[in-house]
């Protein structure tokens, strides 16, 4: 038995099989091999497979992310079927009489550089599909799995980082729990693995020879236990039984109103990173999504995504949700969400850098799209559009200038669009500082406390180093929250929380008080924060005067 120490991501247990999962680049070595026969053999049935894999896919994204999303998938597919790149390998299998794993990373890069160097945009995108589908194969044939495809058994995962795109590819329902060795506690993959409800641990020296192992995650202590032995075992599986029958309790106030016990009423949602958790948001009775995390759909592509296919998700989330709120965040990529395609320089301070609305207000046809997406999906349900990193009423100004020629077209043209509400995140200290102006151009406020920490802390959220005083307890940011409920209600907004502080059931009765409109937390926390809500007496004399504490 032996015990690694970590940062907990979520205060769970997991117990299962160790799957190491390592991305380092593909190691193809050529080999010669004398019975060409038995190679084309092998070749034919790990395309076989890579088929049933991709088809695989096709089902769960067809589930979670919609049709037009998961039509990549068949793409995929198609190219494997493709004549030309078959006959390219089964003609240096035959030819040069080398083995099937050379054949199909050579063919593939030849195919992929051929497709970077064409005229058309289409068919230059699809040089990654190339890329991606041999390595698949290869993959396939030296017996290794993607973090895509976890096996049969549910495993937790244990590599030494995760990017967020990956994390959002994995099959939920295979994966235990995860444990990596970079990464930080409120890098976008901690945050994906808390809207997952996945017990997770960072800071832990993962390495192959876990692979297989018995573990336990005690997301607790924030321990990694390898290799337990029988008593430690029963143990932690009474703990996890324990922990199930509390959740149990907690079912108890699902159809009950978010209110507190002098009858203010507060909006509980729920953030997310794509349809496919909507089902959790349903199953934990949340009121609405408070934040839906649009990066996700880019995350998961390799260019672009289209008007249709955002129209589509977001049409999806909002007629899931039947009538609720449903507030969408406009693209908020760039420091820890990287996205090739997009082509971001690299920068000294990227969390400082070229992100979120910088990059749309830049390249306004990016925005556009996902705001004619938007808005085309309004006329679906209850919306609201919210707008990251805001730093000056400039930008709302320009923003909503956009979105007012996007409504005179589609007034001229008779496409429909309904009724919804604008808002802005509030995690700059500009932003709270200015808060009073803000409030008089928008419907909302919502305060983005991860980022709102990190900026008025001076501590990159990314850095692991820092997680010790990254304190969003640190009277400066509740100052910045209460400053920010004023403003907005003195200039007849409402306010919510979206960031991880919202969670943090030891502030909700301080957020309550202090005239919070709405919180907005991960799917798994509406339950435990609904309980505190309805313990609460928000008496917001108390508030008036000036008699909450932090
Ligand atoms: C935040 O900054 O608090 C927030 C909700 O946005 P994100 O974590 O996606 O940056
Ligand atoms: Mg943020």
């Amino acid at each position: 038995m032996e015990k690694y120490t970590g940062k907990s991501i979520l205060k769970e247990i997991a117990i299962g099989k160790i799957l190491f999962y390592s991305k380092d680049e593909q190691v193809v070595q050529r080999k010669s091999i004398t019975d060409t026969a038995a190679e084309l053999a092998r070749f034919e049935k790990a395309k076989e497979a890579a088929v049933a894999q991709l088809n695989q896919l096709y089902e769960k994204a067809l589930k979670e992310v919609g049709e037009v999303n998961a039509a990549i998938f068949e793409v995929h597919s198609m190219m494997l079927e493709d004549e030309d790149f078959h006959d390219s390998i089964r003609n240096m299998i035959e030819g040069q009489k080398v083995n099937a794993e050379y054949a199909v990373a050579v063919a593939g890069d030849n195919f992929s550089r051929m497709f970077a160097e064409m005229d058309d945009e289409y068919f230059r995108a699809r040089s990654a599909d190339i890329k991606d589908i041999a390595e698949r194969v290869v993959s396939i044939l030296q017996g290794r799995q993607g973090a895509g495809e976890l096996g049969d058994e549910p495993v937790i995962l244990a590599a030494r980082d995760l990017a967020p795109s990956e994390t959002v590819q994995m099959d939920k329902s295979k994966l235990l729990g995860f444990v990596t060795e970079l990464g930080s506690a409120n890098s976008h993959t901690a945050i994906l693995a808390r809207t997952m409800n996945i017990p997770a641990l960072i800071g832990i020296h993962t390495s192959e020879t876990m692979n297989g192992k018995m573990a336990v995650i005690d997301g607790i202590k924030g321990e990694l236990i390898l290799d337990p032995d029988e008593e430690t075992l029963f143990a932690y599986q009474e703990k996890k039984d324990e922990q199930e029958r509390q959740k149990a309790l907690l079912q108890e106030l699902k159809g009950k109103e978010d209110v507190t016990r002098d009858g203010k009423k507060i909006r509980l949602f729920a953030n997310i990173g794509s349809v496919g958790d909507i089902a959790k948001v349903l199953a934990n009775d949340a009121g609405g999504i408070g934040l839906f995390r649009s990066e996700f759909l880019y995350l998961e592509k390799q260019d672009y995504p289209t008007e249709e296919e955002q129209f589509q998700a977001y049409k999806s989330a909002l007629e899931m949700m039947g009538g609720r709120k449903v507030i969408i965040r406009t693209l908020d990529i760039g420091a820890d969400k990287q996205v090739e395609y997009f082509g971001l320089d690299k920068e000294d301070n990227p969390a400082m850098g070229y992100r979120a609305i910088r990059i749309c207000l830049d390249r306004p046809e990016i925005f556009q799209t996902q705001l004619r997406a938007l808005l085309r999906a309004s006329a679906y349900g209850n919306l609201g559009i919210m707008y990251p990193m805001i730093i000056s009423v400039d930008e709302v100004k320009r923003i909503k200038d956009i979105v007012k020629e996007i409504k005179a077209e589609f007034d001229e043209k008779d496409i429909p669009y309904g009724n919804f509400e604008q808002g802005v995140m509030i995690e700059t200290p500009a932003a709270v500082m200015i808060s009073g102006e803000l409030g008089k151009e928008v419907d909302f406020f919502s305060i983005g406390t991860n980022d709102l920490t990190q900026y008025t802390l001076a501590i990159d959220r990314q850095n692991a180093k820092l997680d010790p005083i990254y304190d969003a307890h640190h009277p400066a940011v509740l100052k910045m929250i209460q400053m920010t409920i004023e403003n907005g209600h003195k200039s007849g907004c409402w306010v919510g929380i979206c960031g991880e502080l919202g969670a943090d059931t030891t502030l909700t009765e301080t957020f309550v008080k202090m005239g919070v409109d709405e919180l907005s937390v991960t799917p798994a926390s509406v339950l435990p924060i609904r309980k505190i809500i309805r313990e609460t007496v928000a008496d917001a004399a108390n508030v008036a005067n000036g008699d909450v504490h932090f």
